[in-house]
């Protein structure tokens, strides 16, 4: 784990991009996330960075001479630092190579964002305790969390196939169902479809099969995060998960915003990482001085409701809940890679994490409408109206992060929208 914040993240730099000095801006030029992008009338993808509203083109601006996301996820971390600086150097107030970086600018509104590079495995963790607890309460009451809960990051293996990229729609799943009451199971489309507001974590450098990552190794194989929305269908998933967990209730699809926050970038948004008093310290293999002093991340979290009926209006939708990845997560992002690969699993560059539902302590700050609305049992009144338990055909779900420390830069992760459509007929 780094040791300190180095230049590229000092309050006092600003961009000779105007819109990237604008107060409130997700791309200050101390953020400098990774993306990928294409043109309107180009159909490959290129890669770059976001600053203010515009991208700046990598290969264009002569830092890389390849399109390809994963060969730069990969770097080693000092060859990533020295990229990231040469970008922030090039895109300061006064900088020798202003002209050479504004002819490859582009304009963020012109052009498609994609997911951001080509995801190899997914792996979905369950490290929000406060969702696990609120979850476990509806079918346990007196004893929430399993046993393993406090000792193993929880996970399963999930697909990659459906990962979409932010402002994709998806249609409705279909899928069995089967009530309690019900003398057998029908197929239908999902009648109890929810979001999970989680955080992806992409994976850089592979390890080899075999050779566990070390803990106070873990965030030289870590790239960056993202927002992750977790598409679940509540009905589907109750009937099909035991004993083996979910299935296609999680796999239609998943939505990842666009855009790569470096640990580069998170380095002054660390906080100390604690279990509440009495719970178990971690096995060995997940515990050590710098994971405790500085594993976690202070991120602050929103999910956005808007309806068909607002989208109509121009209205931009509902903050419906706020939390934070440093308040709801029980397992450092270290940890996860540590625990993955400490049978030896091997994993690869492009390799994506979601975090679980990242719910907060409080019941207004879950990060699931199984939660904010007690299993459909308590609708959210919206503010034009109308209400919701589960969502409908022409929702759409807009996840947003970012990161305020008082003596720096306020950064954010842009937005992770996607829309339901009707089921197929
Ligand atoms: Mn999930």
């Amino acid at each position: 784990m780094n040791a300190a914040p180095d230049d590229t993240c000092d309050v006092a730099l600003e961009s000779w991009v105007e819109s990237a000095n604008v107060a409130g801006c997700d791309f200050p030029i101390q953020n400098l996330p990774f993306g990928r992008f294409r043109r309107e009338d180009d159909d490959s993808w290129c890669i770059g960075v976001a600053i203010g509203d515009q991208v700046l083109d990598l290969r264009k601006a002569g830092v890389f001479d390849t399109h390809d996301m994963n060969r730069v996820i990969r770097l080693k971390r000092e060859q990533r630092q020295a990229v990231r600086q040469a970008i922030s150097e090039g895109l300061r107030k006064g900088s020798a190579q202003r002209g050479k970086f504004e002819a490859a600018l582009l304009s963020q509104a012109d052009l498609e964002l994609g997911v951001p590079c080509t995801i190899r495995d997914y792996t979905d963790f369950y490290v929000g305790i406060h969702h696990a607890t609120a979850i476990g309460k509806q079918f346990r009451p007196d004893s929430p969390l399993l046993p393993n809960y406090k000792w193993v990051p929880i996970g399963y293996h999930g697909r990659a196939s459906t990962i979409v990229a932010s402002g994709s729609s998806f249609h409705r799943p279909v899928g069995q169902t089967k009530a309690p009451d019900d003398a057998s199971p029908a197929v239908n489309p999902s009648a109890r479809l929810d979001l999970e507001l989680e955080l992806g974590i992409v994976i850089s450098r592979p390890n080899v099969h075999g050779v566990p990552i070390p803990l106070d190794a873990a965030e030289e194989h870590v790239f960056g995060i993202t927002l992750f929305n977790d598409w679940s269908a509540r009905d589907i998933q109750g009937w099909e998960y035991q004993p083996l967990g979910p299935f296609l209730s999680k796999n239609f699809a998943s939505t990842i915003s666009p855009w790569m926050v470096t640990l580069e970038a998170l380095e002054p948004f660390r906080k100390p990482w604690s279990r509440p008093e009495g719970d178990p310290r971690p096995l060995p293999y997940l515990d050590s001085q710098a994971n405790s002093q500085r594993g976690a991340f202070d991120i602050g979290l929103e999910v956005w409701l808007q309806t068909a009926r607002m989208e109509q209006a121009g209205h931009a939708g509902d903050c419906i809940s706020r939390s934070n990845f440093a308040q709801a997560a029980y397992w450092t992002v270290a940890q996860l890679v540590a625990h993955h690969t400490v049978n030896g699993c091997s994993l690869s560059a492009g390799d994506l994490f979601g975090s679980g539902t990242l719910s907060g302590p409080r019941p207004e700050q879950a990060g699931s409408l199984l939660e904010l609305t007690s299993g459909g049992k308590q609708p959210l009144q919206l503010s034009n109206g109308e209400k919701r338990t589960y969502l409908q055909d022409g929702d759409s779900i807009i996840l947003k992060g970012f990161c305020e420390r008082p003596g720096f830069r306020r950064i954010g992760f842009g937005e992770c929208r996607g829309k339901v459509l009707p089921a197929r007929a």
